[in-house]
């Protein structure tokens, strides 16, 4: 049952601190039951660590946790972030498959605080002490950055600095997309490519061929960087395709402040209990195979 008010809400896309998200595992399904989220996938980045804690909250909650995790992967010449749900994943030689890359950014972590130490005198150390225990990304180094009065805001770090093509860029480790699609087959789980409205026009039609080629099981429809006209789009695509379509807020706490669990920004985001009821039914074919 749902604790906040209105209708129950999906969100099948969330970071926790266990990545880049500000809350912990806790604070997020607290946040989700406030926010009246029914069922809620915890995505974080090359990692399936903060899930176990966080089905331990949303039972106390009456929040249904899905199991999943957010990996960048690499298809049709471009990187992108691939969504794998199941609860296979929680097996612990799949856990170990999940968390390759999150190796692999650590070494990218030193390699992008060797450049900022050079070009600003902010380095890794900075970062790492604002990241806390929580995941190093690229978003901690624009917070040192702005700490430190290097530039006045994290867009201004992004810019000028750690997007890519900037001076401090280095690129995410990423695997190949048909071995995302096969991490999800393994563990009984579905690949979603996640927010494909991050691509330029120009490409999106040539990169979602190709990561059906490799696989990919659905597509993320829903998602707070998506207008509703991309969003007709892609569900027509889907429909074609005969994949699944999903959809969430990407939430990541205080870092992202102007995005909802559950709603996105400014209501942007609403998952249909349709596109869910396809997908959990989806999941328990696979695992039972
Ligand atoms: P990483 O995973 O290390 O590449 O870092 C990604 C993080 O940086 C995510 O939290 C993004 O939201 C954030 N990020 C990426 N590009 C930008 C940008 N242009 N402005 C603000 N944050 C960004
Ligand atoms: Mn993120
Ligand atoms: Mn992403
Ligand atoms: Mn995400």
């Amino acid at each position: 049952m749902t604790i906040g008010r209105g209708t129950p809400l999906i969100d099948l896309h969330a970071h926790t601190s266990a990545s880049d998200g500000g809350d912990d595992p806790r604070e997020l399904v607290e946040a989700a039951a406030a926010a009246g989220v029914e069922v809620l996938a915890v995505t974080d980045h090359d990692t399936v660590a903060a899930v176990a804690e966080a089905r331990v909250a949303g039972r106390r909650l009456g929040v249904e946790v899905l199991a999943g995790c957010e990996l960048t992967a690499l298809v049709g010449g471009r990187v992108v972030h691939v969504l794998l749900y199941g609860d296979g994943l929680l097996a612990p030689d799949l856990g170990e498959a999940v968390e390759v890359a999150r190796r692999g950014r650590h070494q990218r972590n030193l390699a992008i605080g060797a450049r900022l130490l050079e070009l600003t005198g902010v380095g890794y150390e900075e970062a790492a002490a604002i990241a806390g225990g929580s995941a190093l990304s690229r978003a901690h180094f624009a917070r040192a950055l702005v700490a430190r009065r290097v530039v006045v805001d994290v867009a201004q770090a992004f810019d000028r600095y750690l997007s890519s093509g900037r001076p401090a860029y280095v690129p995410a480790p990423n695997v190949p997309m048909t071995d995302a699609v096969a991490l999800a087959g393994k563990a009984g789980g579905v690949a979603v490519l996640a927010h494909p409205g991050r691509l330029g026009d120009g490409e999106r039609d040539r990169v979602l061929a190709e990561a059906v080629e490799a696989g990919i099981d659905g597509i993320e429809v829903w998602h707070p960087q998506h207008d509703a006209e991309l969003r007709r789009r892609l569900e027509g695509f889907v429909g074609r395709h005969g994949l699944l379509a999903t959809g969430g807020s990407d939430y990541h706490g205080i870092h992202k402040p102007s995005v909802r669990l559950g709603s996105g920004v400014d209501g942007n985001v609403a998952v249909p209990r349709e596109l869910l009821d396809v997908l959990l039914d989806r999941l328990a074919n696979s695992a039972a195979t």
